[in-house]
């Protein structure tokens, strides 16, 4: 397909006429004439709080989403489980269609500390870059339509997770307008309980489970890729997090009357990690790959049929070394990790001794690591580096009688999934993307980061593929979250795209 196209710049032919796209021609021209109503209602979702730590606020979203729903045909209802924001249910059928496409996006926010935004969070403003790179604000009266497509909107979920919300919708209407049918029956999954880990998505998908039957689930969440070309992503990394407590004298200890005497915590969880991991992402502890599923020659292959944006990367995040040498930045999201997150002392200060220090560790887990055998694993290794091993505050008979005390606790594990990009339906979509976007786009294998998408896996039988919309710099989860608007109206396009071509390989 590059090829060809590469050809035809080459021969002068008509670039238009060979990309040019009866579905993201009829989606464009809608959204052109559209703009302005686009934009008031999404400012109108924009400002409502969705923090689910509000319940009242969140019955707003679900019913105020769940009408924007219905106006565009979809039949909708709440999916309801005790204490927990409702899932906004959704069907919206073709006639004549045999297969089912599950969107999935999430209606509830990450808590805001507006001390720290630019703007107040949920009123949404308009910019044209962050302000730290000299971005100024636009009043909502004085935006021209057109909008230039590289004007922000600053607002709490106005990337995570309400853009494919507003996308998909506007997608269907642009197509209801111009004659053109989905090749599927969709139904919908917008959940509110996403931020905080959808602990009840498998309480719900049990109680609804004959509703929530597709042949594939489409998780419309997360960042582009860091170049900002359209992204595919065919799995998640899983991960648990563990806490590692070790112990010195049980009083703080002046260092200069007791160093090189009473052992130093500190010292001892320094000696502890570089016995786990090396300065390369390596990890030491026995066992550990054992149940790794390495990158596929087909994943490799794919990864090195794309632009490598690695040195761009690098720059952006100011390092010049990585981890991981020799391999690029998205096959070394292929593999586990151990990441340090922070180690806190007891707290005394001065020239202390602490009495205790503990270790915050995030493992990250790829397909197909059981999180019980890895944190088994870490304790194993633990002990062997001379350790006593306990899960409660050691007493002192404890500590007088074991060289080394180390109290262990892990919790909240993800299971990592991965989608093959093989299968005839993963081919059809990269094809899908890969004829909207000219051959200019990226396939990722995984992304590095977790989504509850093992829970679906386990419950149903049904492939899963992310395809999020997002700016990569959308600052999600933190202050002066933003959207692109060219990000919203590229989503429109691509689900567009999706909804009328996917149907036949489902
Ligand atoms: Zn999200």
């Amino acid at each position: 397909m590059k090829y060809i196209l590469m050809m035809m710049t080459a021969f002068g032919v008509l670039i238009s006429q060979a990309t040019a796209d009866e579905v993201t021609d009829a989606v464009k021209s809608y959204r052109l004439a559209n703009e302005k109503n686009i934009i008031t209602e999404y400012m109108t979702l924009l400002e409502m709080p969705n923090v689910p730590s509000v319940p009242s606020d969140m019955e707003k979203n679900a019913a105020h989403i769940s009408a924007m729903m219905e106006r565009r045909g979809i039949d909708t209802m709440l999916l309801e489980y005790p204490d927990v924001p409702p899932v906004i249910y959704g069907e919206y059928n073709t006639l004549g269609a045999t297969k089912t496409l599950m969107f999935y996006a999430h209606y509830d926010g990450q808590p805001v500390n507006a001390d720290l935004w630019s703007s107040s969070p949920f009123e949404p403003v308009f910019r044209t870059d962050f302000p730290y790179r000299g971005g100024q604000d636009i009043a909502y009266g004085d935006l021209e339509y057109p909008l230039d497509p590289m004007i922000r909107i600053f607002s709490r979920s106005a990337a995570d997770d309400r853009a494919p919300i507003i996308s998909m919708l506007i997608a269907l209407e642009a197509m209801k307008d111009a004659g053109i049918s989905p090749s599927m029956n969709i139904k919908f999954f917008i959940e509110g309980e996403e931020e905080r880990g959808s602990r009840h998505v498998p309480q719900i998908i049990e109680k609804y489970k004959n509703l929530l039957q597709a042949d594939l689930w489409l998780f419309c969440d997360a960042p582009l890729h860091q170049s900002d070309k359209k992204t595919v992503v065919f799995g998640v990394r899983g991960g648990f997090s563990m806490s590692v407590t070790v112990y010195g004298a049980a009083r703080p200890l002046h260092s200069g009357h007791y160093g090189n005497f009473s052992p130093n915590p500190n010292v001892e969880l320094a000696h502890l990690i570089t016995s786990m991991r090396d300065e390369d992402a390596n990890i030491l502890i026995d066992g550990f790959y054992d149940q790794v599923i390495m990158p596929t020659e087909e994943e490799l292959a794919i990864l090195a049929s794309q632009a490598n944006n690695d040195e761009a990367l690098k720059a952006d995040l100011a390092i010049k070394r990585q981890e991981s040498p020799g391999k690029r930045y998205e096959e070394t999201i292929m593999m586990p990790g151990l990441n340090i997150r922070r180690i806190e002392t007891s707290g005394e200060t001065g020239g202390v001794i602490p009495t205790s220090a503990t270790l915050s560790l995030r493992v990250r887990t790829v397909p197909d690591m059981d999180a019980e055998v890895i944190a088994e694993r870490i304790m194993r290794h633990i002990e062997k580096q001379g350790y006593h091993i306990i899960d409660e505050d050691p007493d002192v008979d404890t500590l007088r009688n074991n060289e080394k005390v180390a109290k262990v606790s892990w919790s909240g594990s993800y299971k990592a999934i991965r989608t093959s990009t093989a299968t005839p339906v993963s081919q059809a979509l990269i094809k899908i993307m890969n004829d909207y976007t000219s051959g200019d786009m990226i396939v990722l294998p995984t992304m590095g980061g977790s989504m509850p998408l093992a829970y679906i896996n386990d419950a149903l039988d049904t492939n899963i593929v992310i395809l999020p919309i997002a700016n990569f710099d959308n600052n999600q989860h933190a202050p002066n979250e933003n959207i692109k608007i060219g990000n919203l109206w590229d989503g429109m396009e691509i689900f567009a795209n999706i909804f009328a071509k996917l149907g036949p390989d489902l």
